[in-house]
């Protein structure tokens, strides 16, 4: 039985490099795009279990075009975030001409996490050049390019560096929640070390066919560690064996030391858990729980340092957005996920996280008939944590934590009230955006803490601007 085959003509885009040269970024920026922004990617299965991906280009146009018009409502604060992080001079040209100078609008990220990232490259850059380090003559390592068998790493100012040879085809897991790459402290020594995500693959399709290993590079592209997963989780008869695929890496002080955290997830189902990784490359499981971990945040507290889990989160009702907050002084966590199915593994940790919390789905997420939303990215301000939740469509959420990680505000983007706006345009939403429910009634929230188990709290949703109708 012959396959089925994608559409062909002048205007199918056949595979990554197509779509991605029609845009004129990389291939890693439109998957993120499609993961992200919901940028129109089709696929025909194949036997194998992979995927003929392909786009049209009508398709990408009207993309463009939504894209467009949620931008006019959304604050323009990327470019100066781009610019900070990348010195044009330093450029090659390769990486010049996939990245216009005058990008529109619409090849920059969402501003909001441009700005996180941005932030986050800044604060390194400056830690690198306040601690006492050699670099190669080119620069320190920011990013990676898989090409083939090759893993390629550049400088902030695009420089290539080195390469190194896996001897197989690798990529870089599309489940990576980081996009830029992930720069961290893998050997304790205080300076800046690649942490790569790595996908092994033996077809242009990029399938998962074993779990994603994750390998440690010093500035000069010697391997320091390499950890892959072996792990088996059981939940009733179910039985979840991989392959794992990594979500999100992040690095940081534990009371144990210098540590890298990884967030991998089941590659099909739920179940999902957290390495830590010494530096000499142990990994031990930290956490394990019933549904995905997309994000990891670190909240280097020197009294009580924390990792945070944010993902979605099952209870007896399915999943929902959540986060669980992970003591790094105590011992490791499993969340075994509420209802008949519990969670176990062979040498499955034992203790209780610090809390759980559980953000309501919201209304535009079930009219667009998204199962749940999840938290995507957490980033720690002055006085708190900051969540930001994808209500399946994009970024649509914001929920602000105390030091103590209560609930302090509940806010919804420009982005989230242009698609309920749509929506009620289709008929989906029966209600205008100013009469919303959610202005009226508080969103309902639970927490679980040890001491005092679930508890509900009702949180006003907070308004930084009025919704239109228009
Ligand atoms: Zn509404």
């Amino acid at each position: 039985m012959a396959a089925d085959t994608p559409p062909r003509g002048p205007d199918v885009l056949n595979g990554w490099k197509e779509i991605a040269s029609y845009l004129k970024r990389s291939s890693r920026s439109v998957q993120r795009w499609e993961r992200d922004l919901d940028l129109p990617i089709r696929r025909i299965p194949t036997p194998d279990g992979g995927a003929i991906v392909y786009a049209l280009v009508a398709d990408l146009e009207a993309w463009r075009q939504r894209q467009s018009d949620a931008f006019e409502t959304q604050e323009p604060a990327a470019q100066d975030a781009d610019a900070s992080a990348t010195s044009a001079s330093e450029e090659i040209p390769a990486l010049a001409a996939a990245k216009p100078l005058a990008a529109p609008w619409w090849e920059r990220p969402i501003p909001l996490w441009a700005a996180i990232a941005a932030t986050a490259v800044v604060a390194l850059a400056v830690l690198a050049i306040t601690t006492v380090v050699g670099y190669p003559l080119g620069g320190r390592p920011a990013t990676w390019e898989f090409d083939g068998h090759q893993m390629t790493a550049y400088s902030t100012g695009g420089r290539r560096l080195w390469s190194h040879d896996f001897n197989r085809t690798v990529s870089t897991p599309m489940t990576f929640n980081r996009s830029n790459g992930f720069v961290g402290d893998a050997n304790g020594d205080g300076a800046a070390d690649l942490i790569v995500p790595v996908r092994y693959t033996s077809s242009q399709l990029l399938t998962t066919e074993e779990s994603d290993a994750v390998v440690a590079f010093d500035a000069d592209g010697r391997t320091l560690w390499s950890v892959q997963p072996d792990i088996t989780l059981t939940a009733g008869d179910e039985t979840f064996d991989g392959p794992w695929n990594v979500y999100d890496i992040v690095s940081g002080q534990s009371p144990r030391g210098p540590r890298v955290w990884i967030a991998f997830n089941h590659h099909t189902w739920w179940p999902g858990f957290v390495l830590e990784v010494t530096p000499a490359g142990d990994a031990t499981v930290l956490m394990v729980q019933a549904a995905r971990i997309h994000s990891l945040t670190h909240w280097p507290r020197p009294e009580r340092p924390l990792l945070i889990a944010g993902g979605d989160l099952r209870d007896a009702n399915g999943p929902q957005a959540g986060a669980i907050v992970v003591e790094l002084s105590a011992p490791p966590v499993r969340w075994p996920g509420e209802g008949a199915l519990s969670l176990t593994c062979a040498d499955c940790p034992q203790g209780q996280p610090a809390s759980v919390l559980l953000f309501p789905t919201s209304e535009v997420t079930r009219a667009l008939l998204r199962p749940t939303g999840w938290v995507t990215r957490g980033k720690i301000e002055e006085d708190g944590l900051r969540l930001d939740v994808n209500d399946g469509f994009g970024f649509g959420t914001i929920v602000t934590l105390t030091a103590d990680f209560a609930v302090a505000g509940y806010e919804r983007t420009d982005r989230y009230w242009y698609v309920h706006r749509q929506l009620e345009q289709q008929g989906l939403v029966d209600h205008q955006a100013g009469d919303c429910p959610d202005l009226q009634g508080p969103m309902d929230v639970q927490q679980w803490r040890p001491d005092s188990g679930w508890q509900r709290q009702g949180v006003g949703l907070k308004i930084s601007r009025p919704p239109r109708a228009d």
